[in-house]
């Protein structure tokens, strides 16, 4: 996990105010800075900061630390650390909201592997309205971790031979009016 000071004038004054606003974000002022997140959280030896961490980063006015940590994008929301926590912070609620910010603000890190994975899943489903896994592997696996995919193929090949993967994309019935209600979601999201 990275460790970092930032002097005084480095410190976005309001970023804990900017975080209180979001939906399920006020209670982050009564983290007690406890830990029972960290020690809970499942995944937190990938994140680059754990939940604990992020919660006193956000109090340190660290804005483009946080939005940019791999953190938010790390969580399964596995709601461990939200039953857990004992300032009843909705933890996982937070990490959603954080990941909508860091893409409001241009600031996701572009290391930042699941992100790009949300995205190919999103353009699948969003124009063919259901998933496709061949699809989904060759869009986010072929270019950036050839050597990976090569060594999945043969899991692949089981896969496609028992139906459990399809070739062909399945689409929706009428593929174009489910795009009307993604087109209308994203343009709501967008108001927000
Ligand atoms: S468990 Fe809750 S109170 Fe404790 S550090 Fe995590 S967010 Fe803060
Ligand atoms: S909800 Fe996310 S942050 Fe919380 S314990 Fe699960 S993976 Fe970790």
């Amino acid at each position: 996990m990275k460790k970092k000071t930032l002097l005084e004038s480095e410190q976005h004054r309001n970023f804990l105010e900017e975080i209180a606003a979001l939906p399920e974000g006020e209670r982050v002022l009564s983290c007690l800075q406890c830990g029972t997140c960290s020690g809970t959280c499942p995944v937190a030896p990938l994140m680059d900061y754990a939940p604990r961490q992020i919660f006193a980063m956000i109090r340190a006015g660290m804005k483009k630390e946080v939005l940019t940590s791999v953190t938010p994008w790390m969580c399964s929301s596995c709601y461990e650390c939200t039953v857990k926590c004992p300032a009843q912070i909705k933890i996982t609620e937070i990490m959603y909201a954080l990941k909508r910010e860091s893409i409001k603000q241009g600031l996701v890190s572009p290391g930042t592997d699941v992100y790009r994975f949300y995205q190919h899943f999103t353009d699948i489903v969003s124009k063919h309205g259901r998933m496709n896994e061949m699809l989904l592997m060759m869009k986010y696996m072929a270019l950036r971790h050839p050597v990976a995919m090569m060594s999945r193929v043969p899991v692949g090949l089981r896969m496609m031979m028992t139906g459990v993967m399809q070739v062909q994309p399945h689409r929706v019935k009428n593929a174009e009016s489910f795009q009307k209600i993604v087109e209308k979601a994203t343009a709501l999201e967008a108001r927000q």
